[in-house]
């Protein structure tokens, strides 16, 4: 049937349906459902095709949105996969966990009034659906080169370097110290955002790529890097950054606060019945405050609600225009029963053998910082106590790069991010011509996304540096 030009005018946007928040925060499944393949065409159709497709330029990885919408509009499933796949290594993944909104489509046209293209979740159904259709990566025209990389990190800087080198007939092993691949994918993002079942998935398909995995190997320490560097052609070094931010006042060492982190993995191991040293951090029946605004805040917010925390209140200096996180995920804190505390700056953790309280003050916002974002300013006189029993801090992660960067000549910027000048070098090369780096080690914490465009574009630099 030939499409209706006014198409987004008579089919207005429609995502899967999304399980109602009494029903969801009793399980830590994913909340949004699927589209059919029907549904899926009829979504993809409301694209009008812009001229100049601003959604494209917006995604960070560039990919041809409205190319594959076009290919799902006329049920062409796989060639869709395979075009998805051109630009994006884990097109499932970004479906489901890209913030959309500020991204791809938050510059679709149809944004203005009308309902933007669901674009992330067809991205998410094209290569669940042709996945669960038998679809796979078509390498039998991949020449295999006899080159072979090293990849430090198997989070998705890592597995996107390890996708591209494949593609170009380069084999590489993934090393991680974790007994899982994805990085923070699995082991930070929690189950109700990107069920652990996608990542595995992911790694079937890498695996059928040639790709190979090493886990519960730490460089550095189960092995030299010295010995990966004459192992391998070239090394890729998607580490991440494992640092936690401190916010540096009285209390933060109290028993009963976490780190955001530490708190979530523990949540996830027990989820997939994996082996820890530690015992679950459990927050049943507490009153707890997570302090900080941004993605891993809502995470462990939501993580906390479905643990059964008796309240959930979560405090945040700025207020909630200026909050860093996916609008999506503070919308559904809310739903899910989490109480917002805007203009709240954490002065101190309160309790003597055991946390029992936090000293708040409230701010005001004002001039741009360095980072051009209003800093909080304090008001005196408006400290208060919201009392706790537990408390989590998300302040964010700094990069931790290991001591023996200096011996491989690998050079670290003051902030600790590994340096990649890319106006004299190969893209994403490091100072050693044969490291390579990406992802969050290298822009700071960041997107998956954009961890995803680092890593390859740092297989390319890899490819440019091999003469291939
Ligand atoms: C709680 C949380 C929620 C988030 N939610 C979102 C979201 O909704 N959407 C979004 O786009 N982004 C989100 N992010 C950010 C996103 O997860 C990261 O930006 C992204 O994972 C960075 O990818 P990476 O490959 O650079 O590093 P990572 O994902 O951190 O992977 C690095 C890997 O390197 C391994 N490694 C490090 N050192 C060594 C070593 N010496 N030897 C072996 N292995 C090593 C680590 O074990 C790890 O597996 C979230 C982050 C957090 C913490
Ligand atoms: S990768 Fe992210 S930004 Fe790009 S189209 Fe997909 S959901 Fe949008």
């Amino acid at each position: 049937m030939a499409k209706h030009p006014l198409q987004f005018l008579e089919v207005p946007r429609r995502d899967p349906i999304k399980a109602v928040a009494q029903v969801r925060v009793m399980h830590m499944g994913e909340i949004y459902g699927n589209y059919d393949s029907a549904e899926a065409a009829s979504q993809a159709g409301r694209c009008i095709s812009c001229g100049n497709p601003y959604c494209e330029w917006k995604c960070p990885v560039h990919n041809y949105i409205p190319d594959w919408l076009r290919l799902i509009e006329e049920g062409k499933l796989f060639q869709a996969a395979e075009l998805s796949h051109q630009t994006n290594s884990l097109p499932e993944i970004c479906g489901r966990v890209c913030p959309q909104d500020r991204l791809c489509e938050g510059a679709c046209t149809l944004n203005d009034g009308l309902g933007a293209v669901s674009i992330g979740n067809i991205e998410k159904y094209i290569t669940d659906e042709a996945y669960k259709q038998g679809w796979r990566p078509d390498l039998s025209h991949v020449v295999d080169t006899g080159k072979r990389v090293g990849i430090v990190g198997a989070g998705p800087a890592g597995l996107a370097a390890a996708d591209v080198l494949a593609r170009n007939g380069v084999r590489s092993s993934v090393f991680d110290s974790y007994p899982e691949i994805g990085g923070l994918l699995t082991f930070g993002i929690p189950p109700f955002k990107l069920e652990k079942e996608v990542v595995r998935r992911r790694r079937e398909l890498l695996e059928g790529m040639d790709v190979k995995f090493v886990l519960n190997t730490t460089i550095g320490a189960d092995k030299s890097f010295d010995e990966l560097l004459s192992e391998f052609d070239a090394v890729f070094l998607g580490m991440g950054t494992y640092d936690y931010v401190t916010g540096g006042f009285p209390g933060e060492d109290l028993p009963g606060v976490y780190e955001a982190l530490p708190y979530l993995v523990s949540s996830i191991n027990r989820e997939m019945e994996l082996p820890d040293d530690n015992p679950c951090i459990d927050l049943h029946g507490k009153n707890v405050v997570v302090l900080g605004g941004g993605d891993t805040g809502m995470d462990c917010n939501r993580t906390a609600i479905r643990q059964g925390a008796s309240r959930v209140t979560c405090a945040y200096r700025r207020d909630e225009e200026n909050m860093p996180g996916s609008r999506r995920e503070v919308e559904n804190s809310k739903e899910e029963g989490v109480r917002f505390l805007f203009n709240q700056q954490p002065l101190e953790i309160l309790g003597r053998d055991h946390v029992t309280g936090v000293k708040l003050i409230e701010t005001r916002l004002g001039k741009p910082g360095k980072d051009g974002r209003s800093r909080p300013e304090p008001i005196s006189g408006t400290e208060r106590i919201v009392a706790a029993d537990a408390v989590v801090i998300a302040f964010g992660f700094r990069p931790n790069p290991p001591t023996w960067f200096s011996d491989a000549n690998i050079d670290i910027a003051d902030n600790g991010r590994v340096r990649v000048d890319q106006t004299t070098r190969l893209p994403f090369q490091t100072t050693n011509p044969k490291v390579f780096a990406g992802g969050d080690m290298v822009r700071g914490s960041d997107l998956v996304v954009t961890a995803v465009f680092e890593g390859r574009e740092a297989a390319q630099g890899i490819v440019g540096y091999l003469d291939i």
